[in-house]
């Protein structure tokens, strides 16, 4: 019997921060410093970030989830209130409509982009509804255009859950200076990382003021917003906020990853284009369909399996690959499939491009520390285990 030998020895995860000794030498600089929170390097970071994709401002949190859940405290929902939201997405998307006591409406994705469609969109409307969270899944820039026309036209917030899109362009300008709010994510798979955190970008100066409040719970010393005056310690707490402030030491590492966004989009593409050459011609899978007016900074690197020509499921074919220690994962389990919102009443079924679309996904390995070998090692991994489940042998 022949000996199994993986593709690769050693495992390859599918995303990874690249910390280099600039990064190091910005915390220990913070370390050593007055301030290790709410100190100097978080307005830094926030004006880095602001400057970067063309906002007026920035409010940095403890990490995206934080700064999703005060984008819809600030948006003012509530109770009753309803945000729609992509199914295809990660949990924390719609979990901060339900901090607020909203609900979370789901509409089904584009089965090319597999984005939000607007047009499934505007059919969830109703009297309560208040605003829209689209998701610029894997990276690719949402419609934009057309979510606003529906925005306009019934008065809803939008709150771009952009942790994919750090770097994506819509129609030329950087996604961050667009929506109503914008949410980033620096968790170390996200393009650039503080360990954990999260931005809000936006040009709302109101937003801006509850956000800020929001972060530190809901407490303001700003002597034109207080209502007494007791004397120079007095600050006023006006409504139930978190603390969910970032530290400075988060912050001084989020400014100097900031330093080589560029660079470090630049070869996620490098990574993607050679994907993109290897597995365009293979009729077993469907790469990544990118739209014209936007440009991806490439989170993930998404392949769909035509299930139709092979003879094994994505179950058996992810674990093929892992055995050939390539860190496949899965973006996302649809979120009304997860039984803490199966228990709220959502049904399988119900939004049936997500549903088929999680049947049949894979993310590959990309981040920009990836050699050239790693990259071939996940093409040669590819080609051996569809080659060995393919049903028409190569077409
Ligand atoms: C990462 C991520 C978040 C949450 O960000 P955290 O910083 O991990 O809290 C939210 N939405 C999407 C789509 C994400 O990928």
């Amino acid at each position: 019997m022949m000996e199994f030998k993986p593709v690769r020895d050693t495992y390859l995860p599918y995303g990874q921060q690249l910390i280099d000794e600039a990064d190091i030498e910005a915390v220990v600089k913070v370390l050593k410093s007055g301030y290790l929170t709410t100190g100097p390097a978080i307005r830094e970071f926030e004006i880095k970030v602001a400057n970067y994709v063309d906002a007026k401002y920035a409010v940095a949190f403890s990490n995206g989830t934080a700064a999703l859940h005060g984008a819809c405290f600030a948006a003012g929902i509530g109770k009753g209130d309803e945000v729609i939201t992509t199914p295809m997405t990660f949990a924390a998307s719609a979990n901060c409509v339900l901090y607020q006591g909203g609900k979370v409406v789901f509409a089904d994705i584009n089965p090319e982009t597999y984005n939000i469609e607007p047009t499934e969109i505007e059919k969830r409307i109703t009297s309560k509804t208040r605003a829209i969270i689209p998701v610029d899944f894997t990276g690719q820039p949402v419609e934009l255009d057309r979510i606003y026309e529906i925005a306009r036209k019934y008065k809803l917030v939008v709150i771009e859950d952009a942790a994919h899109a750090l770097g994506s362009t819509y129609k030329g300008r950087k996604v961050g200076s667009l929506s109503d709010m914008t949410m980033f994510s620096f968790h170390p798979v996200k393009h650039v990382t503080s360990g954990e955190g999260g931005m809000i970008t936006t040009n709302n100066k109101e937003y801006y003021e509850k956000l800020i409040q929001f972060r530190s719970h809901g407490i303001t010393r700003n002597q034109e917003k207080m209502t007494e005056t007791h004397g120079p310690w007095y600050y006023e707490m006006q409504f139930l906020g978190y603390n969910y402030r970032m530290t400075d030491i988060q912050a001084a590492l989020g400014s100097s990853q900031m330093n080589k966004l560029e660079e470090f989009v630049l070869r996620r593409k490098n990574i993607i284009n050679m994907y993109n050459k290897a597995f365009g011609g293979m009729g077993e899978l469907t790469i990544p369909y990118q739209a014209s007016e936007g440009d991806s900074s490439w989170h993930l690197y998404v392949i769909r399996l035509n299930l139709e020509k092979l003879s094994g499921d994505r179950k058996e074919i992810f674990e093929a690959l892992q055995k050939e220690n390539i860190g496949v994962n899965v973006h996302y389990i649809p979120v009304h499939l997860l039984p803490y919102y199966q228990q709220l009443g959502y049904k399988k079924g119900s939004l049936p491009q997500a549903e088929k679309l999680y049947e049949e996904m894979m993310s590959l390995p990309l981040f920009p520390a990836m050699t050239n070998q790693d990259v071939d090692d996940v093409i040669h991994a590819v080609n051996k285990i569809i080659a060995y489940y393919s049903k028409g042998k190569g077409n």
